[in-house]
């Protein structure tokens, strides 16, 4: 049996890890390639863009794969679709492994919007100070609203710096509630704005904003195919393991 691993999150990753223990199964982690020093998987892996749902159709019937596993971000908006759409050309099975969204809780408040551009409308025309992790690539959106502050906070640098008044931070998780907090109250935040991205190692940042009283906008996940979907790594090797039972 060979499975492709779509990756790029801690749940894939996760997923790779507990393949690398299970003997009998050959599997191949693949990343798009976007982070500098990602974490590479101890099973086989590759880099780079397939060339759309039917390179992905070709590279699963040329390798000979026989279940496919989307374990891409809550946010990647085109993977997912190339995912289904060369599954279902090759009759492929497709599994998606994604984390759950985000909960709010007592204290919380939280404002879902759509995209960026409803994040800014929500934001306002009086200057704030915002905490902004959207990810590095979503941030030139925010030069249409230059009269806040931006405190800005991304995994890999950010060579061009588009905000007029920003401070740059580079860091990767797991953050503390404690750390989370006093970066917000050192820089005087009073509104934090990230992606519903869910998970444990960036979800600090929401119960620092409720301890401080600070609002967060979310940005909603896009829509997703219809596909079979579980939210851990283990319940994503238990449906390999009937996969590769059903295809002995
Ligand atoms: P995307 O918009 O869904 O994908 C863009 C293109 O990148 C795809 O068409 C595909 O190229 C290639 N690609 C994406 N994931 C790939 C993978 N696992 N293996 C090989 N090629 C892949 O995704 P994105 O938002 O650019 O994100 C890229 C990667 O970073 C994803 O793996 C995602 O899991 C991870 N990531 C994304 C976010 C986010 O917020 N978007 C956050 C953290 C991590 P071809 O069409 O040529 O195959």
């Amino acid at each position: 049996m060979h499975v492709l691993i779509l990756g790029g999150t801690s749940e894939a990753s996760a997923l790779a890890a507990l393949i690398e223990k299970c003997a009998g199964i050959n599997a191949t982690f693949s990343l798009a390639g976007r982070t500098q020093n990602p974490s590479l998987p101890g099973i086989r892996h590759r880099v780079g863009g397939f060339g759309g749902a039917d390179g992905l159709a070709q590279w699963l019937r040329e390798q000979r794969v026989s279940a496919l596993v989307d374990a891409t971000h809550p946010f990647a908006r085109v993977m997912p679709w190339n995912a289904a759409k060369a599954a279902h050309e090759t009759g492929i099975p497709l599994l998606r492994l994604t984390r759950p969204g985000w909960q709010a809780g007592a204290g919380d408040d939280w404002r879902f919007v759509n995209d960026h551009a409803a994040a800014m409308e929500m934001l306002g025309q009086k200057r704030r100070r915002v905490f902004l992790t959207v990810g590095r690539l979503e941030i030139p959106a925010y030069v249409r609203s230059p009269q806040h502050f931006y405190l800005v906070r991304t995994i890999d640098p950010v060579e061009m710096k588009p905000l007029p008044d920003a401070q740059w931070l580079i860091a990767r998780g797991p953050f503390t509630p404690e750390g989370e907090a006093a970066l917000m109250r050192d820089h005087s935040i009073d509104v934090l704005i990230t992606k519903d991205s869910g998970g444990s190692a960036t979800g600090a940042k929401l119960s620092a904003a409720r301890a401080l009283g600070i609002p967060v906008i979310l940005i909603r996940r896009p829509e997703r195919p219809e596909s079979e979907s579980v939210t851990n790594a283990h319940a994503a090797m238990e449906w390999i393991l009937r996969v590769h039972g059903t295809s002995l």
